[in-house]
Formats: C-alpha cells, sequence, structure tokens
C-alpha cells in the first residue's frame, strides 16, 4: 500500500494515479479526508464536479435555507465549533464551517474542482479502479463515493412546461441576485426546502401561489440566537458543549422510538403538530387543506414556525388542485389558470435515481446499476458486493428521518478506515463484502423497515424507489448502526493478498 508517500499536488493538474481517490466535497467526503490526512495517509485526493466545496450545502443557497437539526449536533464531533450563531444553523453558516474544516485540515490542496466523475471501472489485473473523469483518467486502489443523495435536483413533468414564457427554476439552483420584488410567483412543492424559503419570498411578492400535492407534517421551530455568554460556555467549558451535544444527540434519538412503530409516541407528536396548524391557522378552509392524511415521519417532519402563518397572507393562495399543465405564462389547475412570471421548483431530488445512475461496474464487468436493477442491496450502505476496495459514503438506507446524519457518516467514515488499516496490516490486496453477507444485511433491513412509519405510514416519498421500497432509510437507531460497524467481520469479506 502507498502510505504517506507525500502526494500533494503543486498545481492543479490532475495525477495519474491515487491511492484513495474520493468522489465529492461534501459532509462526507471531507470527513473521510480529514481522517486520511490525521492518519499521514496523504496519497488521495477529492474530485468535485462543483467550482468550490460543500455539496448540498454549497448548492442550495435559497433564501432561509438552514438545517432542521441544531447545529451542535449537525457537525463533525471531532471539529466543534463554538460560536454558532443560532441552534439551527443557516446554509451560509453551514458552508462557512466546512470551507473552515477544509483550511484547519490543508484539504482545499487535495480537492480537484470542476472535475465530474464520468465513470469508473474495476481492473482485475492490475487491481485498480479506472476513473474517467471530465479532465482525464485517473486510477486508485480505492474508491470511495461521497456524492450524497441530494444533488439531483427532480422537476415534475407538467404538459406544456416547455412553453413557459417566465423564469422557471430549482430551488436547489436559486439565481443569485435575484429579485421577486412585485413579481407574480408560483412554487411548486410544500417540502422541507418549500416551507423555508415560502416565508422568506412571500413578503416581497405580489402574488404566490404555493402548489401543494401533500400537506406535510409540520412542527414547530424552536430556534433562538445563542449569545455571547453562551458562547464563551461553549468555548471555555468544554464539558458544557459535550454536555449539550449528548443532550441533542438523545433527545433526536429518541424519536426514533415513534418512527420505528411506537404508536403513542407518534400520536403524541402528531398531536403537537395538529395544535401547531391549529394555533396558527384560523381560517376553516385552509385549516382543512393543510391537515395532513398519513401517518407523521413517514415524509420528512418539517419544523417551521412562518410557513403556516405565511400561507394566510392576503397576497398567497394555497392551491391543492392537482396541475394539469402550463400554457405560455398561465398555470392550469382544475378549472383555473394563473398567471405567473416566475415557477420555482421546489420539487425535491430524484435520490433513488441518482444512485442507481452510477456508472460504476465492478467485477465481470457488472455495473451498480445492473446490480441494484430490482433491489438496492448494500452491506450496511458502505459496500456492494462485486465492487472490490469500493466504499460509499451515506450509500443505500443510511439516511435518516430523526436525528443528524453527520452521525452516519462518522460512523461510515470510521468503519472504511478500519478496513484501510487492516488492509494494510495485513498485505491485502483486495476486499469484497461476500454475497451471502450482503443478503443477509439487506433481508434484515427490510424487515426490519416493515414495521415503520416509512413503510406503512400511508404515503409515498424520496426515500422509496419507484417500486416503493425503501432504498434510503436506516430503520432503527444510530447508536445500533454505530455499535453494528464498531468493528470490521472479516467473515463477511472475501480477501486476496499482494
Ligand atoms: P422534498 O422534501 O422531496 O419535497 C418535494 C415537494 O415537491 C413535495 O411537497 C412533493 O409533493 C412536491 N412534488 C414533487 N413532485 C411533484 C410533482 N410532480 N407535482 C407536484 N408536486 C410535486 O424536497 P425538498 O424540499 O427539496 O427536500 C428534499 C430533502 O432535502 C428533504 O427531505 C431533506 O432531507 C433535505 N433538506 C433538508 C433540510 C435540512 O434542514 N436538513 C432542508 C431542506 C432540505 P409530495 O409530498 O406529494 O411528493
Amino acid at each position: 500500500m502507498t502510505q504517506s508517500n507525500a502526494f500533494e499536488p503543486q498545481n492543479d493538474a490532475v495525477p495519474r494515479h491515487v491511492d484513495v481517490l474520493i468522489v465529492g466535497s461534501g459532509f462526507s467526503g471531507l470527513c473521510l479526508a480529514v481522517r486520511l490526512r490525521q492518519s499521514r495517509q496523504d496519497s488521495f485526493l477529492i474530485i468535485e464536479k462543483g467550482a468550490d466545496l460543500g455539496g448540498t450545502w454549497r448548492d442550495n443557497r435559497y433564501p432561509g435555507c438552514a438545517c432542521d437539526i441544531p447545529s451542535h449536533l449537525y457537525s463533525l464531533s471531532f471539529a466543534p465549533r463554538n460560536n454558532w450563531s443560532r441552534l439551527y444553523p443557516s446554509q451560509p453558516e453551514l458552508w462557512n464551517y466546512l470551507g473552515d474544516i477544509a483550511d484547519q485540515y490543508e484539504l482545499r490542496c487535495k480537492i480537484r474542482f470542476n472535475t465530474e466523475m464520468q465513470s469508473a471501472r474495476w481492473d482485475e489485473a492490475d487491481a485498480l479502479w479506472h476513473v474517467a473523469t471530465s479532465v482525464g483518467a485517473i486510477t486508485a486502489r480505492i474508491f470511495v463515493s461521497a456524492i450524497g443523495a441530494l444533488h439531483v435536483p427532480a422537476y415534475p413533468k407538467i404538459a406544456g412546461i416547455e412553453t413557459f414564457a417566465g423564469r422557471a427554476f430549482h430551488s436547489a439552483d436559486w439565481p443569485a441576485n435575484l429579485d421577486l420584488s412585485g413579481k407574480r410567483i408560483a412554487v411548486i412543492g410544500t417540502g422541507a426546502s418549500a416551507v423555508q424559503f415560502i416565508p422568506e419570498i412571500a413578503p416581497k411578492t405580489e402574488k404566490l401561489y404555493v402548489f401543494q400535492r401533500t400537506p406535510p407534517w409540520v412542527m414547530p421551530k424552536l430556534d433562538r440566537s445563542i449569545g455571547r455568554w453562551e458562547t464563551l460556555l461553549f468555548r471555555f467549558l468544554p464539558g458544557y458543549r459535550h454536555a449539550f451535544r449528548f443532550w441533542l444527540y438523545w433527545y433526536y434519538e429518541l424519536r426514533a422510538l415513534a418512527l420505528n412503530g411506537n404508536q403513542k409516541l407518534l400520536k403524541t407528536a402528531e398531536g403537537i403538530s395538529r395544535r401547531h396548524l391549529a394555533r396558527q391557522v384560523s381560517e376553516r378552509s385552509l385549516r382543512a387543506k393543510l391537515k395532513p392524511h398519513y401517518r407523521m415521519g413517514c415524509k420528512r417532519i418539517l419544523i417551521s414556525s412562518d410557513y403556516y402563518p405565511t400561507l394566510a397572507r392576503p397576497n398567497v393562495e394555497l392551491v391543492t388542485e392537482s396541475i394539469s399543465g402550463i400554457s405560455g405564462d398561465e398555470i392550469v389547475s382544475g378549472k383555473n389558470r394563473r398567471r405567473v412570471d416566475v415557477i420555482i421548483f421546489g420539487t425535491g431530488f430524484d435520490v433513488s435515481g441518482s444512485l442507481k445512475r452510477l456508472s460504476v461496474t465492478g467485477r465481470n464487468g457488472v455495473g451498480l446499476s445492473a446490480t441494484w436493477q430490482t433491489d438496492v442491496p448494500s452491506y450496511y450502505g458502505i459496500c456492494v458486493s462485486g465492487f472490490p476496495n469500493f466504499f460509499m459514503l451515506l450509500g443505500p438506507n443510511t439516511g435518516l428521518g430523526h436525528n443528524s446524519v453527520v452521525i452516519m457518516i462518522e460512523a461510515q467514515v470510521k468503519y472504511i478506515m478500519r478496513c484501510l488499516g487492516f488492509m494494510r496490516r495485513k498485505h491485502l490486496k483486495t476486499i469484497d463484502v461476500k454475497p451471502a453477507a450482503q443478503t443477509n444485511f439487506y433481508r434484515k433491513i427490510q424487515e426490519q423497515l416493515k414495521p415503520t412509519v416509512w413503510q406503512s405510514g400511508g404515503c409515498r416519498s424520496w426515500y422509496q424507489d419507484e417500486k416503493g421500497q425503501n432504498v434510503s432509510i436506516w430503520p432503527g437507531f444510530t447508536f445500533d448502526y454505530r455499535w453494528q460497524t464498531r468493528r470490521v467481520a472479516w467473515d463477511d469479506y472475501s480477501v486476496t493478498r499482494n
């Protein structure tokens, strides 16, 4: 294994070979890069299709973009920040945080920006990954996908959409310096992103139509600024910061009980949300339109204290008739035609599709898309059988509906580092998870998913693929995932030696 070989590119040229190639410089790619740096395995490179780092927190710049998990938990445990300005971090603050991590661990020189992975192919003869990128080919012994799940915008299929005369864009592609004053706007979708930007833009617009297909469950957002004294406590009393994170962790962790089948807790949470709606919306007909008709948590639970009041503004109309088409500058729904200048798609991301379309070819020329044609099996969302020396961060069934996904990222990075350490110590050329181990894991996960709200909550969501199979969510506690991945069960792997 090439280790600490002082690979440190001095210019923007893309090297022909690295030991570890990481695709994506979001939270997960950076987390792995930090760990490689700390363990002095410097022959690694991150390729990044964008012009800057940060993944989803670079791309999503819509007004009001923020995280719905508190900053002190939605951050790396080994890179705490003492001076978060609010309980829930805004996009700029999170993006800065990731930039600071890259600076602190001198990672920017390890990232090749504007470099898109086109395909990756395992070569058995030289036991290397051959990765084609937009700027040239790279070989790597270890290949890691850190591309995240939320990066391919999903657009609705609406008849006549191409005839729209005004401006139309996705929430993840928000134009810089956009002025919506005096404009007539249509927002399609009422998911996690839309409920954040609708309250921000509504006061500026002449008219805002919000097209809702499914009413979301919304909980109050108990956000607050973090004052000077508390910041000082975080800074000078690390114990206080640890205790705060610990408290947040368990508060969010316990939400898994409700989502995984505890009906009493789920009903209690639904009651809080219903009271939130009743308190904030007095008009009966509007309230009726906003009442969810599926179990809470089946789709992502939203938090907002200004979304409902915004819908009650005189210049805002909640439209629940489904859109039948777009004609010129009009959106047609039912018998109504609404003239708009701008359409904003808050319609989410193609999660399962982006996974399945990854052009990665493993042993015997079999691609990931073929492996995942009917099911999406993996081993802890980290490895896939038949794809030696290939690791994923936030792979299938490792997303969360209840806690900070950064916890899952750290567990996976730890696991990968263990694998790399073991390979080095035992002089292994390849590791590949055994098909039987993968099947056992996959069956167990699908079985565990059955009683959960994601499977039986009466809704469709991006957690599921086109067949309704949940390919995104970890059905349990994060501490359980951390426990199960704390060691590498080497019996579950086939290995070859150097
Ligand atoms: P989303 O939650 O998937 O919401 C998409 C919205 O668009 C839904 O209301 C959906 O309606 C609607 N929609 C989709 N296709 C449609 C169509 N053809 N016609 C009409 N409506 C359509 O997407 P998002 O708001 O971009 O959020 C995606 C994910 O990003 C979230 O679930 C969350 O994990 C993450 N996110 C996180 C944060 C955070 O704070 N951590 C913030 C923003 C986003 P249906 O419900 O009927 O499908």
